[in-house]
């Protein structure tokens, strides 16, 4: 049977699919030509919030969107909003960019989540926004190192930062299965799906124009302007922000060649259980905070409001995958929080989704030629930082100022052998496995 994850015409079989009010009204491009300040393309987080903003300003925006608002990897994450990057930190972000531009990304990373926070409240939305803080706990003794140096470079940025000792993990956990960690308390989580049509809503509402089902197959330069076609339908821009992301080349093809040639779609595998006794759910992250530890493996979990664990985790052979995830996660997440022993732990929802990974985990920001911009390489932290993102990268594109950004921008960066790359980085994750045991 097909895979209802890969099908367009559906959302995947999804929490957050399931238990989210429906998305505005929209429709797909009609024919004839149309005219825009900002053409934006891809409807998740980075594709919404931009339009949000340009349309905020007094801009004329139009969104198309290949399937559905969310389709991507916006609406099938965990939701959790985590300011800063898995492996790219601050001082690494500003030995690659340089001082003024690195810290300016920082200094955008770290406000992201409160970027996310006070998008949803200022545009009401119910999307149960949860800003009770991110904790990363660290799996072995040797990665105290690691949460001791993140809250250092954090705090000596102004961030809130909290180191957590092994008791203090514990309490915020409700499990002694980590060694300590540290937290940042301006995260937090949400339901992505909600948020990402939440967002939509807001665009709308300003004024841009949302055209789902409209898959864009060219974009070409016509004199100052650029023409993205669907079909017998044109929009003439300006400004074009290619948002496609990990989703670059699927459903539809991609809109600009070398996208996909630059990062590494990786699959991410989301399970939900059934909603948990009130006294186990009041046991486990008993503060409601969003919860991924130091693995590289990445062992993650937070609640939904109705007391749904969310979690999941990376497959190397994905043959037959339902069946092994649920004991693989189900064993998993018995040894983090043993209290659940003796509960049927039953994954109500499974469903997957690809995020974008760059070999050296950086985010890229790249301007593709006059008035034509993307960016790529969430490396798994998308939720805040494709938020924020999308919002500097309708500035960018509007005031065509560069320099003043706080992104950093450079041409596409290729990944040599791309194909043989893509597939050794699936069965990295052994060795990732192998690794996490002994560092
Ligand atoms: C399973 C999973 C779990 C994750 N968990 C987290 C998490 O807990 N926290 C976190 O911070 N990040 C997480 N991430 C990462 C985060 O979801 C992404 O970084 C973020 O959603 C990227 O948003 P985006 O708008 O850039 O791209 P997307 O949401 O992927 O949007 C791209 C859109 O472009 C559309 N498109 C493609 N081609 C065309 C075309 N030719 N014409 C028109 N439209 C097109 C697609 O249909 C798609 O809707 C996770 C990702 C996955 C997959």
């Amino acid at each position: 049977m097909a895979d209802p994850n890969l099908d367009s015409d559906r959302f995947p079989p999804s929490l957050w699919a399931a238990t989210t009010a429906a998305a505005v009204s929209t429709a797909p491009l009609p024919p004839g030509m149309h005219f825009a300040d900002l053409l934006v393309i891809g409807a998740g987080f980075t594709g919404m919030s931009a339009a949000l903003r340009a349309a905020e300003r007094g801009s004329r925006v139009v969104v198309l969107e290949a399937a559905e608002i969310g389709w991507g990897a916006s609406g099938r994450n965990n939701g959790q909003v985590i300011p800063a990057m898995t492996r790219a930190d601050p001082d690494a972000i500003v030995a690659e960019y340089g001082v003024e531009k690195g810290e300016a990304l920082v200094s955008l990373i770290g406000e992201s989540a409160n970027t996310v926070f006070d998008l949803a409240r200022r545009h009401r939305m119910e999307c149960g926004a949860v800003q009770a803080g991110w904790i990363q706990p660290a799996h072995r003794a040797s990665r105290l190192g690691l949460a001791r140096s993140r809250v250092e470079q954090w705090r000596r940025r102004g961030v809130e930062a909290e180191l957590l000792g092994r008791d203090r993990t514990a309490e915020l956990t409700g499990s002694s299965f980590w060694y300590g960690g540290w937290q940042n308390m301006t995260g937090g989580h949400l339901n992505p799906l909600a948020f990402v049509r939440g967002l939509a809503r807001a665009a709308q509402d300003a004024g841009a124009c949302i055209h789902t089902r409209t898959p864009v197959s060219s974009l070409t330069r016509q004199g100052a302007h650029w023409v993205a076609a669907h079909g017998d339908a044109r929009v003439q821009a300006r400004r074009v922000l290619i948002a496609t992301h990990s989703y670059t080349g699927r459903p539809a093809r991609a809109p600009w060649p070398g996208i996909a040639d630059a990062l590494l779609p990786m699959r991410s595998y989301q399970m939900a259980t059934q909603p948990l006794p009130a006294h186990l759910r009041a046991s486990i992250l008993p503060h409601d905070h969003a919860m991924s530890d130091t693995q590289s493996d990445l062992h993650f979990a937070r609640f939904d409001r109705n007391g749904r664990l969310v979690t999941g985790g990376a497959l190397v052979v994905p043959f037959g995958y339902k069946d092994r995830l649920r004991r693989r996660i189900g064993a998993r997440v018995r040894r983090m929080f043993p209290q659940l022993d003796g509960l049927p732990l039953r994954f109500e929802y499974l469903w997957h989704g690809d995020f974008a990974v760059t070999p050296d985990r950086m985010p890229r920001f790249a301007k593709l030629d006059d008035g034509l911009y993307t960016w790529y390489g969430c490396n798994g932290r998308g939720v805040a930082l494709s938020t924020a993102v999308g919002a500097e990268l309708a500035d960018v594109a509007l005031s065509g100022d560069e320099r003043g950004s706080r992104l950093p921008f450079s041409t596409l960066r290729p990944i040599a052998a791309h194909a043989i790359v893509e597939r050794l980085a699936i069965g990295a994750m052994l060795y990732y496995r192998w690794k996490d045991r002994r560092d």
